[in-house]
């Protein structure tokens, strides 16, 4: 049987996977990210290690970026315009595919979470839904129509521009483009900024969580408005706070005061905005569903 390799990217830490889905995965490791040639170097020598067993097929890579994911740009494959330290204008697919000698797959960190979920978790049968990101950015993919979200590179949810009320709440964001886009505004540490506290730390009752459920609703009925899906799935650390869940669904519900006339939104907003059904490996093995398709291509 050959494998599929899938790299997710993060800003801070590279998770590792070989296998052919979920409940078929051969090994898993994840490692902190430093430079790319010594982080790079370790995904490599983890698949070099592993298809000596059993033939490596394609790999994928889901990325932190901002990357390129068209496969007609020169600039196909690396991740473009960070402001990471060493990453910038960094050929990440062309490095693993001369290592390697595969094809490989890469797009965005949620357009691959997107894409796993799509595989085998709370998307199966959808044709067009969004997977946002929680952390320490806040971030969102998704597919409409059956495919994932490219154009003109791929979505940049995290930095649209909602309304922000000063007088609520003065904290400027922590966007260092924006200030106080989406991502600036509810990204986890901007919670920490505004009120000086670990997020993991803050209680349920705390007032913090209202607000984040505000600036979370806010977007999505953007999104809901932009985007027509049919759901969505929220992840990342800042969503393990499970009691936003109810807060944000109440909240959307609200601001969209019923002019979306869906039973999905009026009467089963509990199974429209949901965690992902992959938990946190959404993203590892979206990236290997990024190499199955790069192999189909
Ligand atoms: P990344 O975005 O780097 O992939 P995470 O999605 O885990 O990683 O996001 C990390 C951020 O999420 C932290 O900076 C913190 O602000 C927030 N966070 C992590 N765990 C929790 C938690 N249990 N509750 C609330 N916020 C959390
Ligand atoms: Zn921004």
């Amino acid at each position: 049987m050959s494998l599929w390799g899938g790299i997710e990217a993060g800003g801070t830490k590279f998770v590792c996977a070989i296998g052919v889905g979920p409940d078929e995965l051969r090994a898993e490791t994840s490692f902190p990210t430093t430079t790319p040639q010594e982080t790079i170097g370790r995904a490599i020598a983890f698949f070099q290690e592993h298809r000596q067993t059993e033939p490596l097929a394609a790999v994928g890579i889901a990325s932190f970026g901002p990357v390129d994911p068209d496969p007609r740009s020169a600039t196909f494959g690396y991740i473009t315009t960070t402001p990471k330290p060493h990453w910038a204008q960094v050929d990440f697919a062309g490095q693993i595919r001369a290592a390697l000698d595969v094809p490989v797959g890469f797009d965005s960190d949620v357009n691959g979470a997107a894409l796993g979920e799509f595989r085998w978790g709370a998307a199966q049968g959808l044709d067009t839904f969004v997977y946002l990101t929680v952390g320490t950015g806040l971030g969102g993919g998704g597919m409409v129509n059956g495919r994932l979200i490219h154009g003109l590179m791929h979505p940049e949810m995290g930095h649209m521009r909602l309304p922000h009320d000063w007088a609520a709440d003065p904290y400027a964001g922590y966007c260092s483009y924006h200030g106080d886009c989406w991502e600036g505004l509810a990204c986890g540490p901007a919670i920490e900024a505004r009120w000086q506290a670990r997020a993991d730390q803050l209680a349920p009752e705390h007032p913090c969580w209202a607000l984040e459920a505000r600036y979370l609703a806010l977007g999505l009925v953007n999104i809901i408005c932009t985007l027509s899906p049919q759901r969505i799935i929220m992840g990342g650390g800042v969503m393990k706070q499970v009691h936003l869940f109810p807060l944000i669904r109440r909240e959307v519900q609200r601001l969209l005061n019923g002019y979306i006339q869906e039973e999905a939104i009026l009467q089963r907003i509990d199974d429209y905005i949901v965690p992902p059904g992959l938990g946190s490996r959404a993203g590892v093995l979206g990236a290997m569903a990024l190499g199955e398709e790069a192999l189909a291509a």
